[in-house]
């Protein structure tokens, strides 16, 4: 069951209550990364190493989460803001779980990084570590897919991320959080008052910081015209990047940065603005799943599959049409000459069941016969009754989709147990263990009686 299952089953429910207007739900679904916690995986668990790496002569402290999975995985290297309070380290674990290895790094000069921090230095930093994971070696230890390593950072770090994609062509994609435009304060310093205000407005963040703010100050003053967001953005080219912007904070400077890079050459840039402030502190769950749908396009499997067709003819090699005919097997809690009850193999929740025709040849609930249908849901109910008896629910769902969000093309309805306060996962469930399936079903079955 997938994520279009529930948008499906939105659907449903919004089209019975105001008519097919409202079939296309506003709100894009949060990924189930965001909000779930996957099986642990026995042989390839999720992990977690802290390293230095050496960049020029300077250890700087690295954490590298890695993902569940044989692998190899695709990879985002994290870079963050000035001086990096805002850890984002909830994005980074989101991301972990969506199956992407996450790195961090501080950089020279700070939070207990060896060296100096600067502009420039950290310009290189982010190009080391990009070259880093790139490193044939440290790829296979780490199970990291080379060909698939995007750069994400915060603020200063968004900065930093477009002049790590700018610089090296294996960046596959850059996201851009509220990211700063250095170079532009720049323009800000045109006398000692200014470059004082300037000095002070640093001061209160450089204290995890080998640097001082007169000597970041005069950096800008030196290299500002090299610290411009956007001529490095634009250098992304053709390569995907996404930029988020805090409407509260750098949202309307990222507008502008967008359109330069567009118009210099960025053809492939998506953007985005959310309600909040620079750390998007009420936003975290729209700042995770807005990256983390957008990763989906370096990840083929999780790319939305197609719709099924509303009107097409009966395919008899769909798999339910197979455990029908008993060529699949099936974990059946309920049967007779009409209809079958059996645990669907990937469960939303323990105890989910799927009712099926097995004389009706609908591909959905526009083509059945409202007189099969009427079996069906008959069926449905008492599945729904020996659910609640039989695992103790206090309630259940029941769903059925229909072309969007549908992937067997033999009309189903699914009977779900549901947990209060527990949200209806949204996107691809894993298979269960077979024994709980079969214990789960003998339960149901029983209660069927
Ligand atoms: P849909 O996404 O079409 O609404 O739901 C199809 C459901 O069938 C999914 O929840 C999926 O887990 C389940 N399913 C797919 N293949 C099989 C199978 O071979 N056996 C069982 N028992 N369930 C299946």
């Amino acid at each position: 069951m997938t994520r279009k299952f529930i948008a499906g089953a939105c659907a449903l429910v919004l089209a019975a209550l105001a008519g097919p207007a409202l079939a296309e739900p506003k709100v894009a679904p949060t990924p189930r990364a965001v909000v779930a916690d996957n099986p642990r995986d026995k042989d390839h668990p999720a992990d977690m190493a802290a390293f230095q790496v050496d960049i020029q002569g300077s250890k700087v402290n690295a954490i590298l989460y890695t993902a569940a999975g044989a692998g190899p995985h695709p990879t985002l290297l994290f870079l963050h803001g000035f001086p990096g309070n805002e850890t984002n380290i909830d994005l980074l674990q989101a991301v972990r779980r969506a199956g992407w290895n996450a790195m961090r790094i501080n950089y020279r000069g700070s939070w207990g990084s060896q060296g100096k921090f600067s502009y420039g230095n950290a310009r290189v930093d982010a190009a080391a570590a990009v070259a880093w994971l790139a490193d044939p070696a440290n790829a296979a230890k780490y199970r990291v897919d080379a060909s698939r390593i995007v750069v994400a950072g915060h603020s200063l770090g968004g900065f930093m991320t477009a002049s790590a994609a700018a610089a090296d062509p294996r960046v596959a994609g850059a996201v851009l959080i509220d990211a700063a435009d250095i170079g532009a304060r720049k323009a800000t310093i045109v006398d000692a008052a200014s470059r004082q205000a300037a000095i002070d407005r640093l001061r209160p963040d450089t204290p995890p910081l080998v640097a001082t703010p007169e000597g970041l100050v005069a950096e800008l003053e030196r290299d500002g015209d090299q610290l411009r967001l956007a001529p490095l953005l634009a250098k992304l080219g053709q390569r995907p990047a996404l930029v988020i912007g805090a409407e509260l904070a750098l949202g309307p400077a990222n507008r502008k940065v967008v359109e330069a890079a567009r118009a210099a050459g960025a053809s492939a840039v998506t953007e985005t603005y959310l309600p909040t402030d620079h750390s998007f502190s009420d936003a975290r769950i729209a700042l995770e799943s807005e990256v983390i749908r957008w990763l989906g396009q370096f990840d083929p499997k999780s790319a939305p599959r197609p719709p099924l067709p509303l009107t097409a003819a009966y395919d008899p090699s769909n798999i339910f049409a197979r455990i029908i005919r008993g060529e699949a097997p099936a974990y059946k809690v309920y049967e007779d000459k009409d209809v079958l009850a059996f645990m669907d193999r990937a469960p939303m929740e323990p105890g989910h069941v799927l009712v099926i025709s097995k004389t009706s040849k609908a591909r959905n609930i526009l083509d059945i016969d409202p007189a099969d249908l009427a079996k069906v849901m008959a069926v449905v109910q008492k599945v729904g009754r020996a659910e609640v008896q039989a695992l103790g629910l206090e309630g259940f769902m029941v769903l059925q989709n229909n072309g969007v969000g549908q992937s067997v093309p033999h009309l189903h309805m699914h009977v779900i147990p549901r947990v209060a306060g527990k949200p209806a996962y949204l996107a691809e469930n894993a298979a269960a263990d077979p024994k709980d399936l079969e214990a789960t079903a003998a339960k149901i079955r029983a209660a069927m009686k």
